[in-house]
């Protein structure tokens, strides 16, 4: 059930319109109708095998360098005005002390003076995180003396029926590469530190976020929601981590505000998704609706392969919605363009922070709007695996998106069961 009225609504027309004319149809006795319907529907069937024409050149080349940690914004707001740190990373990026200067007036993330706090949903999601972090103590730790040998193939299975046993809906192993690492650590327990490539191979997973939870955003559900699947994410990345640590391999769990590997390169190296317009992981049956947890480790496994899928840049190049819903207009409208050898769409970071700062919670309106969130149902499904192979359906898939869903969708309802 997607509990969506508008393209119910529109369905149950759609089929009445449908279901009259072909009655209507059965009492016109002329030649004419059952040949016009069936050149109609010949025509739709050409028109539904016929390979879509995708820009392939647009498919991005591997990234040239590796990302400064304290350069992200999770990092630049932890830093304190008056410490030598704080003076320190200023005086090194001056680029970026206005905008950091106007986050630091604004509230904060799950601040009790934000705009959209409520009672239920903000120290919800602030339990959620602080139990992450007190799972943190978990990401590395003692290796055993003892190896057990398991052969490459048995464990890879083993790892990913137990991630699918633990929620994980996808997995994957890549084979590490500098890139995805950040060359120096960011947050209170790492700062300045060089992060340096220890490990051979990554097992990557993502879980689901809750749709509904999603669409309320940036209200209090969709923190909340966000929040939960990091612990998630976060639960199985540990125990998957310690497990490996027990067979005698050393493995480091990347969980909330303690990664060491950009998350979305990791996964998509891992043939989970592609990287799409908001910068976030595209998954083929959630779209960008999913947290993603990372294991590094020097157990031997059988890695994946990327999966390249050219469609999801040449959807997003004409599609652009998370754009427009942006509240403060922080994922850009034109084409992708070379950023540190890689060509790719760039968020403004700041504009996005500085509005969850005032909001309060971590927004996510572009993860609700994007046409690749919709639930995994067949009827989803079957557009999904359209808008690669026919062209009838990529041509018609984002029309009917905006006729269904809007091009602007009103916020969705905040649960009922949070409205009680
Ligand atoms: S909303 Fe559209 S443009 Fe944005 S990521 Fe999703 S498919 Fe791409
Ligand atoms: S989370 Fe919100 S503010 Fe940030 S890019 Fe997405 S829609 Fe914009």
């Amino acid at each position: 059930m997607e509990k969506e009225k508008r393209a119910a609504l529109i369905s149950l027309a759609a089929g009445f319109i449908i279901g009259g004319v072909i009655f209507i149809s059965g009492y016109i006795h002329q030649p004419v109708v059952p040949y016009l319907t069936a050149i109609i529907l010949f025509i739709l069937l050409v028109l539904f095998f016929i390979p879509p024409h995708i820009r392939k050149e647009i498919t991005d080349p591997l990234p040239s360098g590796r990302i400064d940690e304290r350069n992200v914004m999770f990092s630049r707001r932890l830093l304190e005005p008056g410490t030598n740190r704080f003076e320190e990373y200023y005086k090194r990026h001056p680029e970026h002390k206005a905008a950091d200067d106007l986050f630091r007036k604004k509230p904060g993330l799950l601040n009790r003076c934000a705009v959209y706090y409520d009672p239920l949903t903000f120290p919800a999601a602030d339990a959620f995180f602080q139990t992450v972090e007190e799972m943190s103590s978990g990401v590395t730790g003692p290796v055993a003396e003892a190896q057990e040998k398991i052969s490459p193939v048995r464990i890879t299975r083993f790892l990913k029926d137990w991630a699918e046993k633990l929620g994980a809906i996808s997995s994957g192993v890549a084979v590490m590469q500098p890139y995805h690492y950040y060359h120096t650590g960011g947050r209170h327990y790492n700062y300045g530190e060089k992060i340096e490539p220890p490990y051979r191979f990554g097992f990557v997973f993502t879980v689901e976020m809750d749709r509904e939870m999603i669409n309320a955003g940036p209200l209090g559900p969709a923190v909340m929601e966000s929040a939960h699947q990091y612990l998630e994410a976060g639960k199985i990345a540990v125990v998957i981590s310690q497990y490996l640590r027990f067979l005698g391999y050393d493995a480091r769990a990347h969980i909330d505000a303690h990664y060491q590997v950009v998350c979305p390169l990791v996964a998509r190296d891992a043939g989970l998704g592609e990287i799409g317009r908001m910068g976030l992981l595209m998954t083929p049956r959630l779209g960008p609706r999913v947290r993603i947890g990372v294991v590094t480790t020097n157990v031997e496994l059988i890695p994946d392969e990327r999966k390249e899928d050219p469609s999801v840049m040449d959807f997003c190049l004409r599609c652009k919605k998370c754009a427009l819903n942006c509240p403060v207009g922080a994922i850009p409208e034109g084409t992708p363009e070379m950023i540190d050898g890689v060509r790719r769409w760039q968020i403004k970071q700041e504009a996005c922070y500085t509005y969850w700062a005032t909001v309060g919670t971590d927004c996510g309106r572009c993860v609700a709007v994007c046409p690749y969130s919709h639930p995994d149902n067949a009827f989803h499904r079957m557009v999904r695996w359209g808008i690669k192979r026919s062209w009838l359906i990529n041509k018609l898939a984002l029309p009917l998106d905006e006729l269904f869903y809007r091009k602007k969708p009103v916020r969705g309802q905040v649960p009922e069961w949070l409205r009680k």
